[in-house]
């Protein structure tokens, strides 16, 4: 399985572990890759050598919609630190309207920005949206977004939406939120999206799901989500494995050319 989604560089390691005991862990339960995705520009250089030292991880590039930075990112320097055969995607970035009322048109010309760098790029878009749906999609179609394609992460929004973003092509991935005992509305999209544009993460270190709510999240729990997603499709652990590789091949491999990976 491929975990599409996690903040290697963030998680909660126990005293003398490392990253890569924590991908070690994950590997013996059948996590075999990992997309380290980008938040901010400053720990770019970090994230990119966690991507460089071990060869199951690869990175995107991006900044946060709330994360501040000094400068903003500008189109040329996402291409440019795009140009790394390890950088598969652009983001995470989209638009949060949950914590912040104001800042909203930085937000909006930081998501532009993005899906004019992916376009460029040729590379998938990594969108988080959280109580942004119209403009979400409205962004996404003014910008042209079906040309870079993408993923929806950690979607938490309505069947309405997510067939709105399948429609420009986009991917939906679901975390461990659908496992809380609250998320039985997202459960239902989780047996509607059809099966070549599922993918799956863990958004480590947070929204660790059940069993773990609470603790820090890690790779490994992605068979939580896995097991959830197999239960709601009927189908066994080995098809969600087989469905979502392929998924994450497709779209994070399909449009460049990735010396060494064997799809
Ligand atoms: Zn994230």
């Amino acid at each position: 399985m491929i975990d599409s989604h996690c903040h290697l560089d963030r998680l909660k390691l126990e005293p003398g572990q490392l990253i890569g005991d924590a991908l070690n862990h994950a590997q013996t339960l059948g996590v075999e890759k990992f997309l380290n995705v980008s938040i901010d520009l400053h720990h770019f250089d970090q994230l990119l050598s966690t991507a460089h030292s071990d060869e199951r991880v690869f990175a995107s590039v991006g900044v946060h919609p709330n994360e501040m930075e000094q400068n903003e990112p500008e189109r040329e320097q996402l291409v440019q630190l795009a140009r790394d055969p390890k950088v598969v995607a652009i983001g995470e970035t989209g638009l949060d309207y949950h914590y912040v009322s104001e800042g909203l048109e930085r937000q909006r010309a930081r998501f532009r920005t993005h899906i004019q760098a992916a376009k460029q790029a040729g590379l998938p878009l990594i969108v988080h949206t959280r109580e942004a749906q119209e403009d979400t999609i409205a962004t996404l179609q003014e910008q042209g977004a079906e040309q870079c394609g993408g993923v929806m992460h950690c979607f938490t929004e309505s069947w309405e939406m997510a067939q709105q973003a399948l429609d420009l092509g986009f991917y939906i991935s679901f975390s461990g939120i659908i496992t809380f005992n609250s998320a039985a509305a997202l459960r239902e999209v989780v047996k509607k999206v059809p099966e070549d544009r599922l993918l799956i993460e863990t958004d480590s270190p947070y929204l660790a799901p059940v069993p773990y709510r609470g603790k820090p999240n890690q790779p490994a729990y992605l068979c939580e989500v896995a097991g959830a997603v197999a239960e709601l499709r009927g189908w066994d652990l080995d098809e969600v494995d087989h469905r979502t590789t392929e998924n994450f091949h497709q779209l994070f491999f399909g449009l460049v050319d990735h010396p060494g990976e064997d799809v």
